[in-house]
């Protein structure tokens, strides 16, 4: 049998509910979750690791880049790892795994949406799916996992698209990469890692702004001025921005401030097509860098263990230009 180590973090897969304030809060530690479950041991030898019990609102860039280089070490000695998070930020660790954890063995992240005192807990479903794809051959050289639901995702493309919905995670440019059926992972194609960024620390202080009609550079001044080592902007369509804001942009470029250019949209890749002020021509003419179809905060995550690697504009723009289309 293969030696899978669960990391439980906390989330909702973790939580009761208080009856004193009618609400859910983190209740268990990773025996108390798999005394729940107890045929999971059927699958493989399980190792379990209490790393904290946090809802994942509380997670931090820093406590992320901890758990990246712990499963790096985990995964020299154990088969698989799985890792339980809550289910709001779970993408955002997940990536932040994926691009600096670099084993070949699987690494899958899961949680739940309904907590243990809620009928249909769907978190002894996701554990045993993803214990038993840590577990598989074939899930060996893909990066980090989501799975969640009976479907696996890769944790560059997957978010959560639904705050209450069982079937709330989603990559939304080109679906699942596979499920789980019958005790068994399957892969719809054959997809590997293309993303990598070699660090020993994450730089934080990484701002996220969203356009809206009419907005000026106010918020993007106000960013560099309270120290802000880098930007990420959600722009319109393919990466179009209110001419209001170019200002903020050349402000922020002027002091080598890197400004990554996302979409708004929910799919699809920024581009440089539209030459107009504001448009994704004008943008990168000025030093702005194109952040593909990573939504806003996965580009954060992204230019977080950038700036932990380098301050250089176009390193950075290197390092965007790994992309998951080719
Ligand atoms: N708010 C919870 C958390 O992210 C939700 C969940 O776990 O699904 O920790």
């Amino acid at each position: 049998m293969k030696n899978i180590l669960i990391i439980f973090t906390g989330g909702t897969i973790s939580m009761k509910r208080d009856k004193n304030i009618n609400a859910s809060v983190p209740s268990m530690c990773g025996k108390d979750i798999l005394d729940l479950i107890p045929n999971v041991d059927n699958i493989a030898n399980i190792h379990c690791m209490d790393f904290s019990t946090i809802p994942s609102p509380h997670i931090t860039p820093e406590k992320m880049l901890e758990l990246s280089k712990m499963i790096s070490e985990k995964a020299k000695v154990y088969d698989g790892i799985v890792v339980t998070h809550g289910t709001d930020s779970l993408e955002e660790t997940a990536y932040l795994v994926d691009l600096t954890c670099n084993t070949s063995n699987p690494v899958i992240f899961t949680g739940a949406m309904k907590s243990s005192s809620e009928l249909g807990w769907d978190g002894a479903a996701n554990l045993v799916t993803a214990v038993l794809t840590a577990a598989s051959e074939s899930a060996k050289n893909k990066g980090v996992l989501v799975i969640m639901n009976g479907e696996i995702h890769c944790a560059a493309q997957v978010t959560k698209t639904n705050t209450h919905s069982l079937d709330t995670f989603k990559s939304l440019d080109f679906g699942p990469i596979g499920f789980v059926d019958n005790n068994k992972p399957y892969f719809y194609f054959d997809y590997s890692k293309s993303e990598y960024i070699s660090v020993s620390k994450i730089e934080s202080g990484v701002s996220l702004i969203k356009c809206a009609c009419g907005m000026d550079y106010k918020l993007i001044k106000f960013c560099v001025d309270s120290g802000t080592k880098g930007i990420v902007i959600e722009g319109m369509g393919s990466g179009n921005i209110p001419p209001g804001m170019l200002p903020g942009i050349d402000y922020a470029i002027n002091r080598n401030i890197p400004i990554i250019l996302v979409s708004r949209c929910i799919t699809g890749k920024v581009s440089d097509s539209y030459g107009y002020k504001g448009g994704g021509k004008d943008l990168t003419n000025r030093g702005v860098i194109l952040g593909g179809n990573l939504n806003g905060q996965k580009a954060r995550i992204k230019l977080m263990a950038a700036l932990g690697f380098t301050n250089d504009l176009c390193e950075i723009k290197k390092i965007f230009k790994q992309n998951y289309y080719k």
